[in-house]
């Protein structure tokens, strides 16, 4: 029988389109429910609901039937995901399986992706570090790329609204390259990298060593559990999903909160494939989604549309929405749509032995770790390479096992493990330069399952990344000889682009239609009924975790877009 309630367009008919439910479009509902818009959310992947769908959460290490391991098979069958560090059989479920999900790589590209409700949010390591002013002035300073037409100013209070409520437990640091938020009590540096602070920050100016600021309730405060929220339990089994909440994901946290609203519909499984275009009304009407299970295809309508879809999949979605005023994607006059795409370097790797604080060890777990700001050309170009890196910094005392010896004296050796020497280890997050030839496009014969275009992506490394690895190790080396650690080892892993897991760019904002995507509030230029606040929108990538910076520019659009819808301006 025919679904009436689906069939009549006024039941299709909302305030607000959100699509996407991961990180930014989590924002993006949240504030436009809170502001009164009935808005649909739509999300390509399943539902998943908070605690009742995390199936491994409690689950002991005994109790996997791989003991945690991914099958050989399984990892030949996704060669891409199988290389993300945190594919796990306790965390399969959220990931995207290659062979179902196929893309077409020109050059190598791992593009690790999480379609389900709450997106990547379910899996990401919630590093959450503020972008400063020498990040969003970088192109305009040293010419690469175009200029933000923002600045830190314009953000940090929306920096400082989204923190609040996330939740982000960090340290007062007083950096000027790396500026303070609103932070719950900071977690601990162990004491090797309390040492190495402090060798660090004596024998030089402008590098810091500081404890890396992660979205976990340290301190929950009334706002948190007012989410249902509780207290971060340190148990570091995050990417199976937090029953406790104690760290900020979509579930958890902003889409029970635009739910409880009464403004949200949230509607799971709807691929959406365009977004339509009315020449009449020179404005977006609505989105053109295809059913995930049934194949069906449905329209749904709305004034105002955000894309939330992730980086790369908005790209995907604004140039599948073409029109005879659009023919190449909508928004895209100026031919840019898909180029200048930029990602993060992270392919150094350093590590060293210290042969003291051999009295001490770490007990209990920690989900942060030690964090490097950037320090080079920050304040001027100093090297033959533009833009610079931050890095991850952390100490363990490792346990040596003795497999030696047979039957009792076996088990003596294995029951009664040894502490070697601490080790240390240091990974770079580099900042890559958006090129005009790091493109995606659409491929012109292919389709998935869902008959949309697969995405081409034609991504790679360049000199100036690898002059950036090359004094990623120099220097690291300098710093860890002088701390007196020995044993040095780099390590290039080679890894392809996207393992970095922060693609962004391709809709990129600018100040000039005619260099640019959107303008300084995240509306298409050309199009200003449609917002884009996900990692496709960034105009460069500083060195720094984004996904902050996207809930910030998410709020804030939301705010903007709504005052203007109320002067009738879209
Ligand atoms: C293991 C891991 C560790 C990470 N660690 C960090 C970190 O420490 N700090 C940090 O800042 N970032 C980190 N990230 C990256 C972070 O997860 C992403 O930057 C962030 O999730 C991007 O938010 P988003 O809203 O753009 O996309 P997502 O969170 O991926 O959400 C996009 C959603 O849109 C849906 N969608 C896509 N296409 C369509 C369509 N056509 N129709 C309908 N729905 C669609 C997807 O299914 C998905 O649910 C990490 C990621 C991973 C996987
Ligand atoms: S470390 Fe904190 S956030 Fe992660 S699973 Fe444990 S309680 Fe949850």
């Amino acid at each position: 029988m025919a679904n009436f309630a689906i069939d009549s367009k006024d039941n299709r008919t909302y305030d607000a389109i959100v699509i996407g439910s991961g990180i930014s479009g989590g924002w993006a509902a949240k504030e436009l429910c809170e502001k009164g818009l009935k808005t649909l959310v739509l999300e390509r992947g399943r539902n998943v609901e908070h605690i009742k769908d995390y199936p491994t959460t409690n689950m002991m290490p005994w109790e996997f039937e791989h003991r945690g391991q991914i099958p050989e098979e399984i990892q030949q069958a996704n060669p891409v995901i199988s290389r993300c560090y945190a594919y796990h059989e306790d965390t399969q479920h959220f990931f995207v399986k290659d062979t179902e999900h196929p893309y077409v790589q020109d050059k190598p590209f791992d593009w690790i992706r999480g379609y389900q409700v709450g997106g990547k949010s379910l899996l990401w390591a919630r590093q959450v570090q503020r972008w400063s002013d020498y990040d969003f002035e970088g192109p305009a300073r040293d010419g690469f790329a175009v200029d933000w037409p923002i600045r830190y100013a314009d953000l940090a209070p929306w920096y400082s609204y989204v923190e609040k409520f996330a939740g982000i437990s960090g340290n007062k640091d007083g950096l000027d390259n790396l500026p303070d938020g609103e932070f719950l009590p900071p977690m601990d540096l162990n004491c090797v990298e309390k040492y190495f602070k402090e060798k660090l920050e004596t024998q030089y100016s402008g590098r810091n060593l500081i404890v890396a600021r992660c979205a976990h309730l340290s301190e929950p405060q009334a706002i948190h559990l007012e989410q249902g929220r509780g207290q971060c339990m340190n148990r570091n089994l995050c990417q199976r999903g937090c029953p406790f909440g104690g760290y900020f994901s979509s579930n958890s946290s902003t889409l029970p909160w635009a739910m409880k609203t009464g403004n949200m519909t949230l509607r799971p499984n709807a691929v959406v494939q365009s977004i339509i275009y009315d020449e009449g009304k020179e404005k977006a009407t609505g989105v053109q989604v295809i059913d995930a299970e049934t194949k069906e295809s449905i329209e749904f309508y709305a004034p105002l549309i955000f894309v939330n879809a992730s980086a790369l999949h908005t790209n995907t979605l604004l140039l599948n929405s073409k029109s005879n005023r659009f023919p190449e994607g909508l928004g895209n006059d100026n031919g840019l749509l898909g180029k200048y795409v930029a990602f993060h370097i992270y392919r150094g790797k350093i590590s060293a032995a210290y042969d003291g604080e051999l009295d001490n060890t770490t007990v209990g777990r920690r989900p942060t770790s030690g964090y490097i700001p950037r320090f080079r050309n920050v304040y001027k170009q100093e090297t033959d390479f533009l833009r610079g890196y931050a890095s991850g910094f952390g100490a363990r005392r490792h346990i040596e096992r003795d497999y030696d010896g047979i039957g009792q004296s076996l088990k003596d050796n294995l029951l009664n493990p040894k502490w070697g020497n601490w080790r240390v280890n240091s990974h770079m997050m580099g900042e890559t330069i958006p090129k005009e030839t790091n493109t995606v496009s659409l491929d012109p014969s292919q389709t998935d399952e869902w008959g949309m275009p697969l995405l081409k992506i034609n991504i790679d490394y360049d000199d100036n990344d690898e002059k950036m690895i090359q004094d990623f190790f120099e220097q690291f080396t300098e710093m860890y000889e002088r701390a007196g650690f020995t044993d040095i080892k780099t390590r290039d892993t080679g890894q392809a682009p996207g393992l970095d897991i922060h693609e962004m760019g391709g809709v990129r904002m600018g100040k000039d239609p005619k260099t640019s995507l959107l303008n300084k509030w995240n509306q298409l230029h050309a199009c200003p009924n449609v917002f884009v606040t996900d990692g496709s929108s960034m105009t460069s990538t500083s060195t720094q975790n984004p996904s902050l910076t996207y809930m910030a520019f998410a709020a804030r659009a939301v705010d903007y877009a709504v005052q203007e819808k109320n002067k009738l301006n879209l």
